[in-house]
């Protein structure tokens, strides 16, 4: 086998020919040792954990079971968790031990000039200055991970080798790949929406700049801060990419910052993250690995993992990201200041196509979570003004939930997530809109860097995953938008039914004594769009045809208003509001008179182009250019003419209040 070459070539330098029979022997002996007393130690360990880590009362109990108990109840179609957890032992000592040294920070002096780019603040992986013991070890891993179907286990590039070094692009000429391995770029793509091709030519420890705004630089965190748990859930992650974000997790992390790293698995069919991981990770004393049997969605992945963890703090990651340097102190240190605090790191793209990781993060152009009416999260840029410097804190209403940390006690206390939900999605809504109206606060911390790789699809998302996140967002919203479920409902098009049973999450709700909604709008999410101060709402007739209305697309940027058969079903295309502040509203985008034709844009509350009003007159007039909105026969599209008093510029409202179901 192609692995097989190098691993003889190596070991023959220093291994005597006579000794290997032995030391492979004693190689076996060891795993199968290692396997069965680690696996026998973590199952009673897990009953122990399990109840030790027991949530306030009313939460449900999440069983972990033994190996014949979880068997009766896949039977039984329960949804049973296995847990298999290995090691706390290691190949090698001197490994472990060179992973257990303080983050310390190399000097570049590889004598390549070519990567000696700005790197004065970064901060190298420990790998790089443990040549000698990686080359072993890379022996290793090759011979143990060696398996008959080569390509589900590409080799794996370490240290300073390899491409994309420095966050640099990887780019890949996919004309002139041939055969296998233009079959293995496309499959690489399809699987995973990532070029997972290009990410295998990168090396699991590639070093990267600091992207963090300079005035990070000079801050100095208390030592000591509390230590975490990370958590890293993962459905059928790509090999080097999962690899990748662990190393990424040790090799900047001080050691004594992290406690362990909780890998769960949520019933990942991929045969790598079977075995193979788990022998992978058996060198790192600090990573466990929890599975579930089959996939139950990252909540409860999530919930898991947290009931197992014994840090003060969890820090949940996504299974396809990079820390940069220091990334752990300054979240650390909020919530060791208050531990109500739930907070997040600036998330630059690593980019789906080369693993570009270069965007510096300014923090002035940093963005905070939000959501629309539909409860779909979003970004909006916070208000220099509301921070004291560039640096601080920010608060967030909604968080984007794959990359946060929390304290252990506060997770628990406000009811981890909703186990009711299943698969992806709203649980990152949910959260935010628990932690804030019961007791708690987000931040996104700027000082915190931390790529993640975004995709414009989830690839787990059809089949009997479709419909899910339609039925997180429900939950999300009968549960905390008291009687704005009514509005999301009309917004989103969905009815209130087929969500499944959350008196569970209502009693905790009520045993918290959280907050209203209107509460969390008025208080936190001070620029959401309230239908309630609106003076006016409804359909806007044409008077040369009343069975036409002015009509939109209200979560479609830039996008032509136009003139279409009226339809009161829904609220999003064709509700307007008219605004105490001149803006003519279809919730979140205002009507801008654009070029002359009149156009959807986010609203900017700076009046010019979206100083629209109605008049007594019937208008709807644009003051600054004094012009109306006018049907011209010849199209569905209106635009701003000058007025001339005809029925082709008169409109009427057809009243919908916000409130109605
Ligand atoms: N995930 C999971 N089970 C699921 C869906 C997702 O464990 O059913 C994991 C996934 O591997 C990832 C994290 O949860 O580590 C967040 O999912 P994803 O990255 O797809 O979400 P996105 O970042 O696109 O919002
Ligand atoms: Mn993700």
């Amino acid at each position: 086998m192609m692995l097989r070459a190098p691993l003889c070539r190596s070991l023959c330098k220093w291994v005597p020919r006579r000794w290997w029979h032995a030391i492979s022997l004693g190689l076996v002996t060891y795993i199968t040792c290692t396997f069965v007393f680690t696996g026998h130690y973590y199952k009673n360990r897990q009953i122990a954990t399990d109840s030790e880590a027991q949530p306030p009362d009313g939460l449900p109990r999440f069983i972990i079971n033994s190996d014949s108990e979880s068997k009766q109840m896949i039977k039984t179609n329960d949804s049973a968790v296995q847990s298999l957890v290995l090691k706390e032992k290691t190949f090698n000592a001197s490994l472990a031990e060179n992973h257990n040294q303080p983050n310390a920070k190399f000097n570049d002096d590889d004598g390549n000039d070519a990567d000696d780019v700005d790197d004065s603040n970064e901060m190298k992986p420990r790998e790089a200055a443990a040549e000698n013991k990686r080359d072993i070890e890379k022996v290793k891993h090759e011979e143990v991970i060696a398996q008959p179907e080569e390509e589900q286990y590409p080799p794996l590039v370490f240290g300073d080798e390899g491409q994309g070094q420095m966050g640099e692009p990887v780019h890949i000429d996919e004309v002139n790949l041939h055969g296998d391995e233009k079959e293995k770029y496309k499959t690489g793509f399809s699987n995973n929406d990532f070029n997972e091709y290009a990410s295998n030519l990168i090396s699991v420890d590639r070093r990267l700049p600091d992207m963090r705004d300079p005035l990070c630089r000079n801050l100095t965190y208390p030592d000591p801060l509390p230590a975490t748990s990370v958590i890293i859930c993962f459905l059928n992650e790509a090999w080097s990419v999962l690899i990748r974000s662990v190393h990424s997790v040790i090799n900047r992390t001080p050691p004594h910052l992290l406690k362990e790293i909780i890998l769960v698995d949520d019933g990942s069919s991929h045969e790598n993250l079977k075995k193979p991981l788990e022998i992978y990770m058996s060198k790192f004393p600090k990573v466990k690995i929890l599975r579930n049997m089959q996939p139950e969605g990252l909540m409860r992945a999530r919930i898991l993992g947290a009931k197992f963890a014994s840090g003060k703090i969890l820090t949940f990651l996504d299974s396809h990201i990079e820390c940069t340097a220091d990334w752990l102190p300054p979240l650390l240190m909020r919530i060791s200041m208050n531990s109500t605090r739930v907070v997040w790191p600036a998330i630059p793209g690593i980019d789906r196509k080369t693993f570009a990781f270069k965007t510096n993060v300014d923090a002035k152009v940093l963005q905070v979570g939000i959501f629309t009416w539909s409860l779909v999260y979003t970004w909006e840029t916070p208000r220099l003004e509301d921070r004291a410097t560039p640096i601080s804190p920010v608060k967030s209403p909604t968080m984007p939930g794959g990359l946060f940390a929390i304290d252990r006690d506060f997770f628990f206390h406000i009811g981890t997530y909703d186990d009711g939900m299943s698969f992806w999605g709203a649980e990152n809504v949910e959260i935010s809109f628990r932690i804030w109206m019961c007791g708690g606060s987000i931040e996104l911390i700027p000082c915190s860097v931390v790529g993640h790789i975004f995709r414009s699809r989830n690839p787990n998302s059809g089949g009997a995953n479709s419909g899910k996140w339609t039925r997180n967002t429900l939950r999300t919203a009968v549960v905390w938008l008291d009687e704005y479920k009514h509005f999301y409902s009309r917004v989103s098009g969905r009815k209130l039914v087929n969500y499944g049973d959350v008196s569970a999450r209502l009693q905790l709700r009520q045993r918290l004594q959280c907050r209203s909604f209107q509460w969390y709008l008025e208080n936190v999410y001070t620029t959401a769009f309230l239908p309630k101060r609106a003076t006016l709402s409804g359909l806007i007739h044409s008077n040369n045809n009343a069975s036409f209305c002015i009509h939109g697309e209200y979560d479609q940027m830039n996008r032509l208003v136009l003139i279409r058969k009226c339809e009161k079903k829904y609220f999003h295309n064709q509700v307007f509001y008219v605004m105490p502040n001149d803006e003519l509203r279809l919730i979140s985008n205002c009507m801008d008179i654009g070029k002359g034709r009149p156009i959807l844009y986010p609203c900017h509350r700076m009046k010019g182009n979206q100083d629209i009003r109605y008049t007594k007159n019937r208008t709807i007039y644009h003051p600054p250019s004094n012009t109306c909105l006018t049907w011209s026969k010849e199209s569905d599209k209106p635009d701003f003419r000058g007025c001339d008093g005809g029925t082709r510029q008169e409109w009427f409202w057809e009243k919908v209040p916000w409130t109605d179901v």
